[in-house]
């Protein structure tokens, strides 16, 4: 290779949202960069105009930055949400590159490797029809193939609209060796003449594409699976011009756990989804890591920056990567739990989105409800009913077939036990010295657990189903807690 510097591109279309596949591809360019202390550049490809989103390229510089996945060249968006683009080989912005992809083409077209083609869309649709027809590869048939050039020159001059076609081989193979597959061959008879200049005179993707690679000096592209079948024509540009082509890596299509293709709707596939979802960026970026890889088999969770030393471009798979939400919840919540109490705090209390007298105890609560969560848009779900004002007329206070008053002796007990500890007895982290005291004490009274615990830990939490009462009582401490069981024993 003529260029010694390793050097990546992640190169999105700015037609909405970043996808999900779209980080697993930035991801990896970056980590690939970052292993070999290369380049990892952003490019934007918006030379389709018709799919042009307003807004989108924002949108993907700033999910890209929210998940630590930056370029170090190329369309960058500041902090005040601005873009720019910084680097020696811009502009990145591809339609601003538009006349340098015109010249391109038009050398290929001296050059005899491309072509102008007039064919009109009514014959292209006849064309196409007759093909189905025969149950043949829709393609074009060449009929502007060897047009003579004075008479091309003729109709351009007279103002015929026209396109720039790549004029492939016929026949033969090409093999291309990519990273991940190995060698691929192609059979150049079912490639199509591929279309480089449009009608409106701009370049499409393939030459855009290949030649801003080349003006870049990129030497690596990774890019999804779907651009497999592209590589021969893009190899046949890099040729035609005599230059060095990169190597070429295809991710694995992503799947879903059925094995179907995955689905395009942006609630489903959407990285600003999945962040408003409540997923930690670290979380996403470890999940998403190994959507095709996996650095050392043993394990599953790996920091980003572990993933950037460990990254090995030729170790990821061929096959499919199944989009596992409940895996990525798993992984959610051991970075949840890996939070240092003060980080975790700090992240959740805006979310909890009720307002308690006492600051401490919904922190604690906070911390309670921790081991419970998956995500953290379910920090007000799993927070609230902690601190509903029970209403017990409607729930069962009473154990199996205990009596009502019973239950009101057993509560009152409790209530003077609890009363009478010391101020060790009530504080944070003391959850299983509570345990063992009020077991021992249940055991010494000789009750069983259950018609103690029950009735105590509904008339703390106001609900069937809660927390254990020996984390309530932690939770909210003596005032708190005292309250709650006298107003139980008041109901009964
Ligand atoms: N602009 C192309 C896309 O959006 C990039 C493909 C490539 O990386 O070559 O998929």
């Amino acid at each position: 290779m003529s260029q010694t510097r390793l050097r990546v591109r992640y190169a999105p279309s700015p037609t909405g949202y970043l996808h999900i596949g779209g980080l697993r591809t930035a991801l990896y360019n970056e980590l690939l960069a970052r292993k070999h202390g290369g380049d990892f550049i952003l490019r934007i490809e918006d030379t389709d105009q018709t799919r042009f989103v307003p807004g989108a390229t924002e949108n993907l510089c700033s999910s890209l930055k929210r998940c630590g996945v930056e370029a170090n060249e190329g369309v960058w968006i500041d902090d005040q949400g601005n873009l720019i683009e910084r680097g020696e080989y811009g502009p990145y912005t591809q339609s601003k590159r538009k006349e340098k992809h015109k010249a391109y083409a038009e050398q290929l077209v001296t050059m005899g490797k491309a072509y102008p083609c007039f064919c009109t869309s009514e014959r292209l649709d006849k064309l196409r029809e007759e093909q189905q027809l025969m149950k043949q590869p829709t393609m074009y048939d060449g009929h502007c193939r060897n047009v003579a050039s004075d008479e091309t020159q003729r109709r351009i001059m007279a103002g015929e609209t026209y396109v720039i076609r790549l004029k492939l081989p016929k026949e033969g193979n090409v093999t291309i060796d990519d990273v991940i597959r190995g060698q691929v061959t192609f059979d150049w008879k079912l490639i199509d003449d591929q279309v480089i200049i449009k009608s409106d005179g701009f370049p499409t993707y393939h030459l855009a594409s290949m030649c801003d690679d080349h003006d870049m000096q990129i030497s690596h592209v990774i890019r999804g699976e779907e651009w497999l079948s592209s590589t021969p024509k893009h190899l046949f540009i890099f040729s035609s011009f005599g230059w060095e082509p990169p190597r070429f890596a295809h991710l694995p299509l992503l799947l879903n756990p059925d094995r179907s293709k995955l689905s395009k709707r942006q609630g489903d596939v959407a990285v600003e989804d999945f962040l408003e979802k409540g997923y930690l960026p670290e979380a996403l970026i470890n999940f998403v890591a190994m959507l095709g890889w996996n650095p050392t088999g043993d394990r599953e969770i790996y920091a980003h920056d572990e993933l950037r030393s460990l990254f090995a471009l030729e170790n990821v798979n061929k096959s499919g990567a199944i989009l596992n939400l409940e895996k990525l919840d798993w992984i959610n919540e051991q970075y949840l739990r890996a939070l240092s109490e003060n980080a975790y705090l700090e992240l959740v209390r805006p979310l909890a989105k009720i307002s308690v007298e006492d600051p401490a105890i919904l922190d604690r609560a906070l911390l309670l409800i921790r081991e419970r969560l998956h995500r953290l848009n379910q920090v007000h779900e799993c927070i609230s009913p902690l601190f509903q004002e029970p209403n017990y007329n409607e729930i069962n206070l009473t154990w199996k077939a205990q009596s009502p008053e019973t239950a009101k002796e057993i509560l009152n007990e409790v209530r003077n036990f609890l009363h009478a500890q010391s101020k060790s007895f009530w504080e944070w982290g003391n959850r299983t010295a509570i345990e063992q005291t009020i077991k021992t004490w249940i055991a010494e009274k000789k009750w069983q657990n259950g018609e103690v615990l029950w009735p105590v830990r509904v008339a703390l939490s106001g609900q069937e189903k809660s927390p254990s009462p020996f984390e309530l009582l932690e939770t909210y401490g003596k005032e708190m807690s005292l309250k709650r069981l006298d107003a139980a024993i008041g109901s009964l």
